[in-house]
């Protein structure tokens, strides 16, 4: 079936690129050793500073988001080193399922795939290990496959309260630049993140932040590291050179994606994605049905994961809604196929653009053959309208 108008990509990333974006990154190619690169690097640079809100440089890798999670284990970690990870869902094993792959010896905390990571039983875990085995915690801040939010803040101040050294790192690839994020202040030591969620980019550039404590480690870390080691890419970066060839094309594009995301202001783009959250929610109680989190305090602002009810398979919904409506939704992952949706809402959207895909998984739902109320549009139209 062909198709009017926009195709809604309301999947939790790749999220949709801003036109103005689009065209920034429509250039032609430039000298990456000439001073046009060089300023343009110096100029993103800064820019994503910002955003991380760290006053360290930024390392920026033309790789996707996984790319800067192998990055954060070769450069701070040495072969056989423990680590603490938390399982909150997909990305979080896949992570350190990398670790093992690696030589590292990751524990995993268990999780339930429907609340965050629990600063208590990090705590507890990091208070046993009083020889101080664990060289690091990972934790993922925006669970992609469940939806759930972990408290950073809380998971920094169990680690110091355990008076334990480990390295806090962080991976924040669907959560920077939609939810509030702070490195520096958050006593972060390695933040990793990808281009094509929150910054609103196409996919294949990433990211690493660092503390000095990460730098440190980094100094002693003998894992082998060629094209990720943070010493060569730190010394180019500072002359606004890469050690090898750079991106160029998405780096524009970051460029436009950070003027946007200042025209706009940050609270507000973080007051904007909770507000869709929250309206997304609140549609999904209406309708009758169930969102994946079960942690008032852990709503992801950046998707909603809701649960199908007995008998019916998520897949063949999201199947009629691209048919019918052309708009894509997530699917469960790994365990959760067939179980859930996502609805993804980050990004370059408006609350009209949230309101016609709740409108388009309203009727998806009703043509499954799901007994809905169909108040669940307009419960999240009053929150829209009433913000
Ligand atoms: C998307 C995502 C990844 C994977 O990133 P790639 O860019 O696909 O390599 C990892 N972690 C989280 C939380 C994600 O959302």
């Amino acid at each position: 079936m062909t198709h009017s108008g926009r195709h809604f990509l309301q999947i939790p990333g790749p999220s949709n690129v801003p036109d103005s974006v689009l065209r920034a990154m429509s250039m032609p190619t430039i000298d990456h050793r000439g001073p046009e690169f060089q300023a343009l690097l110096s100029q993103v640079l800064a820019g994503v500073a910002d955003i991380f809100r760290t006053s360290n440089q930024v390392i920026i890798y033309p790789a996707t988001g996984t790319g800067a999670w192998e990055a954060a284990l070769v450069n701070t970690l040495s072969p056989g080193d423990e680590i603490l990870c938390y399982e909150t869902g997909h990305f979080s094993s896949l992570w350190k399922a990398m670790a093992e792959k690696w030589g590292l010896k990751p524990t995993m905390i268990e999780g339930d795939w429907r609340t965050g990571a629990d600063p208590e039983k990090i705590s507890a875990a990091l208070a046993e290990d009083t020889a101080h085995r664990f060289k690091a915690v990972c934790v993922v801040h925006n669970e992609t496959s469940t939806g759930v939010t972990s408290r950073i803040p809380e998971i920094r101040r169990s680690i110091d309260a355990a008076g334990h050294p480990a390295l806090l790192m962080v991976d924040t690839i669907s959560s920077l630049g939609s939810v509030d994020y702070r490195h520096d202040e958050w006593g972060v030591d390695v933040t990793v993140s990808g281009s094509q969620k929150g910054l609103m980019l196409p996919p294949g550039m990433s990211f690493n932040a660092v503390s000095d404590k990460a730098l440190d480690a980094h100094e002693r870390s003998t894992l082998p590291k060629s094209f990720w080691n943070w010493t060569e890419m730190l010394a180019s970066g500072k002359n606004g050179q890469t050690p090898y060839t750079p991106n160029t094309n998405l780096l524009y594009g970051l460029k436009e994606a950070l003027r946007i995301l200042d025209e706009e202001g940050m609270d507000n783009v973080f007051a904007r994605h909770i507000r869709f959250g929250e309206a997304t929610r609140a549609a999904v109680d209406a309708w009758g049905l169930e969102v994946l989190c079960t942690n008032e305090n852990e709503h992801s602002p950046v998707l909603t994961a809701v649960l199908m009810p007995e008998g019916f398979d998520a897949d063949e919904l999201r199947r009629i809604i691209l048919e019918r409506f052309n708009m894509s939704l997530g699917a469960g992952l790994s365990k959760l196929k067939g179980k859930i949706f996502r609805i993804g809402h980050l990004g370059d959207l408006s609350d009209l653009t949230l309101a016609g895909t709740l409108s388009g998984v309203q009727m998806g739902l009703q043509l499954a053959g799901i007994k809905v109320n169909p108040s669940g549009v307009e419960a999240a139209l009053d929150i829209l309208r009433d913000a």
